[in-house]
């Protein structure tokens, strides 16, 4: 089902490279059709060579906003007129809107992650997570989460071009938020353990247990989990995951893939750009 487009139909990007494979334009258009706003959403194949002029033609376009992926969610930012707290945190934009002309970054990956939980009627203010990555998906959820009233945060990285970026993390957290933070190495596995066995949540936002990595997940013993906790894997291409089969094993009760959490990010931006909440579960069904 696709809306009508005419002389009225509002413009919104999605501006990355790669980004023919992106399942964001089917969800978005599906959306607005559903609910019979009259927008459309278009993925422009952009790198950050064209970035700057891209991003002006938003202005130029009165396009409502876009969508940025990789490898424009940091080059995008000097771009921009203003930063809402999470993407400023994260120094990391994947929403833009278009107020007349004034344009602001958001990140929306974190809202989608606690959202997705909250859709799941579970609850992690107050509580203790341990986190491995502090990637794309990594950074925005230890950011969002903290914001949002998470008590601690044991992130884990292994020792790659990513630490530096955990190391930030975990400064930004301590110094901005009520949360705190701690940084280990994921080569500690008896730091690892210790770590998830006091924790309500574990995430991983490393992408083990996806092509071409889809043999491997970071923690191996189901007895690592214990039977409350939540377990929680950012992929969401397998729907199972290593990770998820063996936190099944250790009998965990929520255990989640990262599919809520892409469609709660998808939400929140079409809440940004529109007003309007995202029908979620109609287009779960749709497209999942
Ligand atoms: P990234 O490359 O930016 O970061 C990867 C992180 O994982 C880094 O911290 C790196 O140190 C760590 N890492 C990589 N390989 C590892 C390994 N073999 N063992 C241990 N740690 C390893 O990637 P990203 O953009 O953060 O994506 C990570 C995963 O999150 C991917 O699977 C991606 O599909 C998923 N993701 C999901 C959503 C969603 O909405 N569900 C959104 C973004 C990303």
């Amino acid at each position: 089902m696709m809306a009508q487009i005419d002389g009225h139909t509002i413009l919104i990007g999605l501006m990355a490279t790669p980004i023919r494979h992106s399942m964001s334009p089917t969800m978005h258009n599906n959306a607005f059709a559903k609910l019979g706003l009259n927008y459309a959403y278009l993925a422009f194949e952009v790198g950050n060579d064209r970035l700057e002029k891209a991003i002006e033609a938003i202005r130029i376009l009165d396009m409502r906003g876009s969508n940025i992926s990789m490898p424009n969610k940091q080059k995008v930012i000097p771009y921009l007129d203003q930063l809402d707290k999470s993407a400023q945190l994260c120094d990391a934009v994947n929403t833009i809107v278009n107020d007349d002309g004034k344009l602001t970054g958001y990140t929306t990956d974190g809202i989608g992650f606690m959202k997705s939980l909250t859709d799941e009627g579970l609850d992690i203010r107050g509580k203790k997570m341990t986190l491995v990555g502090a990637g794309g998906a990594g950074t925005p959820i230890a950011i969002q989460a903290a914001l949002d009233g998470v008590k601690e945060i044991a992130l884990f990285n292994r020792d790659d071009s990513q630490w530096a970026q955990a190391e930030k993390n975990v400064k930004t957290i301590n110094q901005e938020t009520d949360c705190h933070a701690t940084l280990h190495h994921l080569e500690n596995q008896t730091e690892l353990k210790e770590a998830i066995a006091a924790s309500d949540i574990y995430v991983d936002a490393t992408g083990c247990g996806m092509k071409p990595l889809e043999d491997v997940a970071v923690v191996n013993d189901p007895s690592w989990f214990h039977q409350d906790m939540i377990v929680f894997d950012t992929v969401y291409a397998p729907r199972e995951t290593k990770l998820m089969r063996i936190a099944k094993q250790g009998v965990v009760k929520h255990v989640f893939n990262g599919l809520g959490m892409m469609l709660e990010q998808g939400a929140a931006a079409f809440k940004l750009w529109t007003g309007k909440d995202m029908p979620v579960a109609y287009i779960r069904q749709l497209l999942f």
